[in-house]
């Protein structure tokens, strides 16, 4: 039984999406039908478009979806159909670092997110007219009505939960969250300076406004995020554009520097400062990511004091054990997710991608309800 679907097609690198029909293969064992009721739009998304990110087009993005299980294979265990769910990335569960409990560093990470676009046996999730299209991005594709989805990339959620709200927690929440809560784990009194006041920068700004962090102060050079960032829990903030902020962090430390720091734009100048104004025994975690072979500078003396630089990928997250975490605190009221989300119907994905390009919106949703 093949499913046909609605999906948004990448033709290539800087097109628009084209919403267009498609089919679904048959779920393999492992593999989840999920009728896609929200989806996020996240950076990596845009970076495929843009070209600054590797992967075969045409094909289909996304990769924050939220829905409702259809079907499952014939060796899903997790779920069943009915569940509520939300899709993250997907790992093998064998390799070391899987095993360890750490699937985001799975050694397979890159074959089964983000390059191949198909499954790891080369046959494609997704056709067109007969012709493979490039899918199984963060072995989703979730700008698409129904998704084929790797069973360990799916968690299931309360059934009452708004999953046009929450769909974004799959990718780009989780990343901020969890670098905060799995990897920096700020001790309480401790300074936590977050570089960058995107959706990945607030989330560890909601993250961090959870723990014992006593100043978390927030860099940006766009005001207005800024002053969403005090929303969110940040003590102080500095518009880097006009301030220096390494001397902003010094002077707000009484001299000492920060004792963590989180890079979220990317950007090596950037990541150096964050380097810059560490505390002895200071962490600096970095999500941010430049361009492939990009090199830092770090002072090898400077950081012999216990410093560290830590690279996170997906906030060093098992998704079935945080994501219900975050769901509890988003509805809880304590992780104020709504706050930085626009919504858009699936037909005005340009529009939301165009938006957030340009940086007037923080997190755009897409939702599908006239789609089913
Ligand atoms: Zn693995
Ligand atoms: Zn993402």
């Amino acid at each position: 039984m093949t499913t046909q679907a609605r999906a948004a097609i990448l033709r290539g690198v800087h097109e628009p999406f084209e919403i267009t029909d498609v089919t679904l293969d048959d779920p393999r064992p492992d593999e989840v039908l999920v009728r896609i009721t929200a989806a996020g739009v996240c950076g990596t998304d845009l970076g495929v478009q843009a070209g600054h990110i590797p992967f075969p087009l045409p094909g289909v993005l996304g990769h924050e979806g939220a829905g409702v299980v259809e079907a499952v294979g014939s060796g899903v265990t997790s779920v069943v159909p009915g569940d509520q769910v939300l899709l993250s990335f997907s790992s093998c569960g064998v390799c070391r670092n899987c095993r360890m409990g750490h699937p985001a560093y799975c050694t397979d990470f890159l074959d089964l997110n983000l390059i191949g676009g198909q499954r790891m046996d080369g046959s494609a999730t997704i056709t067109k007219d007969g012709l493979g299209v490039h899918g199984h991005f963060f072995a989703q594709s979730s700008f698409a009505n129904y998704v084929l989805a790797d069973a360990r990339g799916v968690t299931k959620v309360d059934p009452e939960a708004d999953l046009s709200l929450l769909a974004p927690l799959g990718c780009g929440i989780q990343t901020g969250a969890g670098a905060v809560l799995n990897v920096l784990r700020p001790e309480p009194g401790s300074t936590l300076a977050v570089f960058g006041a995107g959706p990945v920068g607030l989330a560890a700004v909601m993250a961090a406004a959870l723990s014992g962090s006593t100043r978390i102060v927030v860099m940006d050079l766009v005001d207005s995020r800024l002053e969403l960032a005090r929303e969110l829990g940040a003590t102080d903030v500095v518009n880097s554009g006009s301030t220096d902020a390494l001397q902003a962090l010094f002077e707000l430390t009484n001299g000492d520097g920060v004792t963590h720091a989180l890079e979220t734009t990317g950007s090596t100048r950037v990541a150096a400062t964050a380097a810059d104004a560490l505390a002895p025994l200071g962490k600096l975690g970095l999500i941010g990511a430049p361009a492939a072979g990009s090199t830092m500078e770090l002072d090898v003396n400077f950081m012999l004091n216990g410093r560290q630089v830590i690279g996170i990928t997906e906030g060093d997250a098992t998704p079935q054990l945080f994501l219900p975490a975050l769901v509890e605190l988003v509805q809880q009221g304590r992780f104020p997710l709504q706050k930085m989300i626009t919504r858009y119907g699936f037909n005005e994905i340009n529009d939301a991608a165009a938006a957030a390009k340009a940086g007037e919106v923080l997190k755009p949703v897409l939702h599908f309800e006239d789609l089913h």
